[in-house]
């Protein structure tokens, strides 16, 4: 990647300086673009889980002080060199494929996705805990005009995983499809399985969530607590795909006789714990267990329009900037209602 000039009027940041560290508010010097870049000034920017991978560095080879930050959203305010796709003034986001290569032997089959050498905002680079931000163009979504930047910021992480998953999944319209976990990712997995015209089974942990549930259109609620959630799915014929959103692999191993002949369990819900199935469970029935990984920035355009379309939102609660501090533990404490968003 081209390097980052720097200009001299300062912005407000959120960064870590260390692994463990604290978010400290700073003042840095507004970067400049470089070949291939845009800088965006940035509206609001989600806070995901994953970004504890930052906070804590627990991904490998983070240069700090490092700034969080994968669901961007934010105008184009200045262009680098050989940039001709893009316009000052344009709404765009930045989600966790921050940049492919180009080069390695995915992307040479044209999956981006997969790139070996993925570059991922906030991690590889400065997020958007921040108030300016500077984006190769290969990371950027053009955004709709009806979507507002808090709450389009989550479907450019949270919003595009379940989207994704869902579609690519091997599900029909009128197919039983389960969504477990009522939660940042799961309360977006049950509006999209629901306007993509699935029979959605929500499971959940205790009946909490029951009623909120059904009305983001689950037809069906599971007590995970009070009943044995993959027999529940078998009285409804077995689920086609059941996507996994909450972090516990005990509950994704007791949903795997919840499937359907030739159903699969799409795992987006990342914890170290193994999963654990036996040989017998899969095969009985052609049954699969599959990991899914966001997608490209296209991916999340397809997204927001979905969303625009058909009226999905995430539900939100904001914190502006110099707040990053609580609005990440809000987040780390699980009991946000469901996606904490930054606003600048
Ligand atoms: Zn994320
Ligand atoms: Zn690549």
């Amino acid at each position: 990647m081209a390097t980052t000039r720097i200009a001299d009027a300062p912005m407000k940041v959120a960064q870590i300086s260390k692994p463990g560290a604290d978010f400290e508010i700073v003042e840095r010097a507004i970067p400049r673009p470089g070949t291939g870049q845009v800088r965006i000034r940035v509206q609001a920017c989600g806070i995901c889980h994953s970004d504890v991978l930052t906070k804590e560095g627990m991904w490998p080879g983070i240069q700090y002080p490092r700034v969080p930050g994968h669901e961007v959203v934010g105008l184009i305010d200045e262009l680098g060199e050989h940039v001709s796709e893009w316009k000052t003034g344009q709404r765009v986001g930045v989600g966790w494929h921050g940049g492919q290569d180009g080069t390695c032997l995915s992307c040479r089959r044209g999956d981006f996705r997969n790139c070996r050498n993925l570059k991922i905002p906030g991690i590889s680079y400065d997020g958007g805990y921040q108030q300016y931000m500077v984006a190769p163009v290969e990371a950027l979504a053009a955004i709709p005009e009806s979507l507002a930047a808090a709450e389009a910021a989550p479907l450019l992480c949270a919003g595009l995983t379940t989207f994704n998953a869902l579609r690519h999944n091997g599900a029909l319209p009128g197919d039983l499809v389960a969504v477990q976990g009522v939660g940042g990712l799961g309360h977006l997995g049950i509006q999209y399985a629901n306007k993509f015209g699935y029979k959605v089974a929500a499971i959940g942990r205790d009946s909490e969530n029951a009623a909120l549930a059904i009305k983001l259109g689950a037809s069906v609620y599971i007590d995970s607590n009070a009943t044995n959630p993959a027999e529940e799915l078998q009285k409804l014929g077995g689920a086609q795909e059941i996507l996994a959103t909450a972090p516990s692999s005990k509950a994704m191993s007791n949903l795997v006789d919840g499937l359907a002949p030739n159903g699969k369990l799409i795992v987006i819900g990342a914890t170290f714990d193994p999963i654990e199935v036996t040989p017998i469970q899969l095969i009985t029935g052609s049954r699969a267990i599959q990991g899914w990984s966001t997608g490209t920035p296209a991916d999340s355009e397809d997204t927001l329009r979905f969303s625009e379309l058909t009226g999905v939102r995430p539900m939100i609660e904001t914190y502006p900037l110099g707040k990053a501090a609580d609005a990440y533990a809000r987040m780390m404490s699980g009991d946000a209602k469901f996606r904490v968003v930054l606003t600048m």
